[in-house]
């Protein structure tokens, strides 16, 4: 089996890799996928990364991307090279990864020509505005309103968990602007200015006692109706092209292999009574488990690439890359933590931290991931329901009746 992509590709891969390898050490931490404000440092990388089309690289120009044609391989190079280098392959956040993708799709040409150049740039913050008090897995029940009134619509209601909305300048929201419609047809995607008057952010406090995620209230909002993306009323499909946008930024295979390496590397190293973590036999065994799921998860990720080469539907194989891959970096932290026992429950810039307290970091941030976009047993319900076809699962109203 010949797995290489072609003399084209590894030219193409020669100069990424002599570009990262220039920079290594030298280029600005990236931003997590939360989200916040980029630094002058991370601005500036981020500028060099578009000059150069490793960052924004199929954004046409018009928009202020780089204008190269889309080529899978081509992304899935840069990918590879940036990570294995673990050097930073620009900003991300909500943004970037899930907004631009769906202007450029469903926005207007004002809206794209606004919206899109800043945001590239990491100069726009958004915050993703989905999630209600009793909204989430079920979240077409949202009742956030919108109120037509003239020019504008006028907004009441409050979101949760809204990661980095502390930063944020803008919010693409989910608003029921028909009430009387059904669930899912009333619903609009509307981009809410944070700074607007009647806006609220309230941090949350998580048990990491960051406070990442907040709750936004909106007493009586007022945004442009040129700020509603797509037709008034086709919020859900649009929100489903930013949600299956969001659930492709989990499950890089390279990232996946990263922290495979970096864990091996500490197991090599770190000692408990005497042993270092390779040498114990549970934690072995675990890794070995570990790696053949990593592995597994390559493998079905090349299948799916196959699939988008040849143009042909993937199905819900691309679910199963988010529910494998949040719960195997999950995994591998924990393991990571049972490895460094008690240094394993240290936070915050403790002196004996390991790698400046990477492990618990990760731990926590992939338990969240598991959950946010779509938690591990909505994902599950799908893909047995389209994937496999196993009977639906019963409405609780149904159920209870
Ligand atoms: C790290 C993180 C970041 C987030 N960032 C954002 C953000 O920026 N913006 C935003 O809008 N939201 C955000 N969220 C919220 C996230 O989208 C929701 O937490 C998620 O959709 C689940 O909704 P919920 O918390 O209301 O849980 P619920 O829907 O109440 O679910 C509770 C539990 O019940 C299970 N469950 C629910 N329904 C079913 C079912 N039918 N079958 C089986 N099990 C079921 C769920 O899997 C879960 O375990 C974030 C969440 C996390 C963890």
């Amino acid at each position: 089996m010949d797995l290489s992509y072609g003399e084209a590709y590894e030219q193409f891969r020669a100069e990424v890799r002599a570009f990262v390898q220039e920079h290594t050490g030298r280029a600005p931490e990236g931003l997590g996928v939360m989200g916040g404000r980029s630094s002058p440092e991370q601005l500036a990388w981020q500028k060099l990364l578009m000059e150069r089309g490793y960052a924004a690289r199929t954004i046409p120009a018009a928009f202020g991307g780089f204008g190269a044609a889309p080529d899978i391989l081509e992304t899935l190079i840069l990918g590879e090279e940036f990570a294995r280098a673990g050097v930073s392959s620009g900003v991300s956040g909500p943004g970037v990864d899930m907004l631009v993708p769906t202007l450029l799709t469903h926005g207007s040409e004002e809206q794209k020509r606004r919206f899109v150049p800043s945001t590239i740039r990491g100069e726009l913050v958004w915050c993703q505005g989905y999630s209600e008090p009793g909204s989430g897995s079920d979240l077409a029940s949202l009742q956030t309103s919108g109120v037509d009134d003239g020019d504008q619509l006028v907004i009441n209601g409050q979101k949760i968990w809204t990661s980095a909305a502390q930063a944020a300048d803008m919010m693409f929201a989910l608003v029921r602007t028909e009430p009387e419609a059904s669930r899912h047809a009333g619903i609009s995607y509307v981009l809410i200015p944070m700074h607007s008057e009647g806006v609220e952010v309230r941090p949350l406090r998580t048990m990491t006692g960051d406070e990442e995620f907040n709750q936004v209230f909106f007493s009586d909002v007022r945004v442009p109706k040129t700020h509603v993306v797509g037709q008034r009323g086709s919020g859900w499909e649009i929100a489903n092209t930013t949600l299956k946008h969001e659930r492709l930024v989990a499950g890089n295979p390279r990232d996946l292999e990263a922290s495979l390496e970096s864990l091996t590397r500490l197991m090599e190293s770190e000692m408990r009574n005497g042993v270092r973590g390779i040498e114990n036999v549970v934690f072995r065994d675990r890794l070995l488990r570990l790696q053949a799921r990593v592995l597994t998860l390559k493998y079905h990720s090349l299948r799916l690439l196959t699939c988008e080469l040849h143009n042909e539907p993937e199905g819900v194989a691309g679910l199963v890359v988010k529910l494998q891959a949040c719960e195997l970096m999950y995994q591998m932290a924990a393991l990571a933590l049972d490895v460094l026992g008690e240094l394993g429950i240290l936070y915050h810039g403790s002196n004996h931290e390991r790698d400046a307290g990477y492990w618990q970091s990760e731990y926590m941030t992939w338990i969240g991931f598991i959950i946010a976009g779509g938690s591990a047993q909505i994902q599950k319900n799908i893909i047995s329901e389209r994937g496999l076809g196993m009977p639906r699962e019963p409405k609780p109203t149904s159920a209870g009746a």
